[in-house]
């Protein structure tokens, strides 16, 4: 299928979409061929080997917990994340997997854990770094199903030898498209032809495959996961998994704002109310608040990826307190915000997909965080009011500024810089769309310019600076 909002815009579990989200997906596939295979019944022995960047980092992006929860048969879009604590201390306790039998039974006891992992780190399969293989075997040691996955960003999976049939299958679905596009040039020549907007092409694509009542349900829903995320995060106290000792800041920033606000506005009484001087607070606070749930494996939405989860409802934050007019919005106009905003963020992700990489194993955090940054400030120059131009120009001049940005989180978590880089993102989006709305759509560097170069600056980035925790801050702040 062609690339829709929704691939963009999934729900799953933190830490990370490329190595928590993907090889969950990756191994109940595995899971799941081998129930229908017929052969469960007859599996005596498992291996599971990581390749590259899931080998290197794996453990601080939770990869093998990931794999564990995927071959006992659960989706990363379906587990809560108190599914994943209950069946990951059975799993420590017994020492036992239920392999493809955790959801609804049926399953095989196994003795395996993340112990039992081969790690490869050195080892790069040819498609991508972030390389899997599954293997089970009988009782006499005979391969009864194996299968090489890899995750290739934002929660995406390719299987090893179907990678030129999935291309295939991709360009086939957009052909079904009614407005297919795959440079930002040939996006804004459909805005002309057909005098629409942004979002009201990639909504026309989605109508193809759904109707407007569940496009507009499920972005709606999509958000309402994001406020979810927030609000749970803004309970949570104290220092964040891993051992950095990172501690949770969003609890403490969100009971300062609100007393700020209750200061300032006395009498007002409008829980709703957002002093637009703390502007800049409230988005730090959203994407912190988000990416600390990240960080400690809550549910969050992937956009496009989970290191970077942060940055699209922090923009949107913004774009339903703090622009201008959202003070008289009604519900109704909150929520065409909502599907305005996701809709174009979405078209902008479709070009990253198409022509770069989401991924921050194959092209650094200007990948994750920079394609999240461009997108947002699409986002929001759309729900601004602005042309195609100046809505491409936003998100033109929010890549350029990212460019370059390197992979290097600390112990590999998500945590340091990946959590305060969000807030910077999210503000150099809100920026790169009033820069844009101020001008007239006309600029210098198209966006199509500048994701070729974020595609080159990734390919000549060395990979130490390619989510493998082997260079950058990674190796030049001590852990303690
Ligand atoms: S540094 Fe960027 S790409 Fe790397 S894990 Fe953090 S957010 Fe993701």
């Amino acid at each position: 299928m062609a690339v829709g909002v929704f691939d963009l815009f999934s729900i799953g579990i933190g830490p990370s979409s490329s190595h928590t989200v993907g090889p969950m997906r990756a191994a109940a596939v595995f899971a799941e061929e081998l129930r229908s295979s017929g052969d469960l019944a007859r599996v005596a022995g498992l291996r599971v080997d990581l390749y590259g960047s899931l080998a290197a980092t794996g453990h601080g992006h939770g990869t093998m917990t990931a794999i564990l929860l995927g071959l006992e048969g659960f989706h990363p879009e379906k587990i809560l994340p108190a599914e994943v604590e209950e069946r990951l201390a059975a799993i420590a306790e017994s020492g036992k997997l239920q392999l493809a039998g955790a959801v609804d039974g049926g399953g095989v006891a196994l003795e395996y854990g993340v112990k039992d992992m081969v790690l490869r780190p050195l080892t790069v399969l040819p498609r991508h770094t972030n390389g899997m293989t599954f293997t089970v075997t009988d009782g006499a040691g005979e391969v009864l199903h194996a299968a090489t996955f890899f995750s290739v960003g934002g929660g995406f999976i390719v299987r090893e030898g179907e990678e030129d049939a999935a291309q295939q299958e991709l360009e086939e679905s957009k052909k079904e498209l009614p407005l297919p596009f795959r440079t930002a040039a040939e996006l804004l020549g459909r805005c002309q032809s057909k005098g629409l907007s942004i979002g009201e092409i990639m909504f026309v694509n989605e109508r193809a495959s759904r109707s407007e009542e569940e496009i507009r349900a499920g972005l709606l829903h999509i958000y309402s996961v994001m406020e979810e995320c927030v609000a749970v995060s803004l309970k949570r106290e104290g220092l964040l998994p891993g051992g950095l000792k990172v501690r949770r800041r969003a609890p403490d920033w969100h009971e300062r704002l609100l007393k700020e606000t209750r200061d300032q506005d006395a009498g007002r009484q409008d829980p709703e109310y957002r002093d637009p001087k703390y502007w800049q607070e409230w988005v730090n606070l959203i994407a912190l608040a988000v990416n600390e749930e990240n960080a400690s494996g809550g549910r969050v939405v992937t956009a496009p990826t989970n290191g970077a989860a942060g940055i699209i409802p922090a923009v949107l934050y913004y774009a339903l307190h703090f622009a201008p007019g959202m003070d008289k919005a009604t519900q109704a106009d909150r929520d065409d915000v909502v599907v305005k905003f996701l809709l174009t963020a979405a078209a902008v992700g479709v070009l990253y997909k198409e022509q770069a990489s989401i991924s921050g194993a194959e092209v650094g955090c200007q990948g994750e965080v920079g394609s999240a940054s461009s997108m947002a400030a699409a986002g929001l120059a759309e729900v601004m009011g602005g042309t195609p131009q100046q809505v491409e120009n936003a998100a033109e001049i929010a890549m350029e500024h990212n460019l370059g940005l390197t992979c290097d989180p600390i112990g590999g978590l998500v945590q340091i810089p990946c959590i305060e880089r969000n807030a910077i993102a999210a503000a150099k989006a809100i920026n790169a769309a009033k820069m844009a709305l101020w001008g007239d759509g006309t600029h210098r560097v198209s966006l199509d310019e500048v994701i070729v170069t974020m595609r080159e600056t990734g390919r000549d980035m060395s990979s130490k600076y390619k989510e493998t925790a082997m260079g950058g801050l990674a190796v030049n702040v001590v852990e303690c």
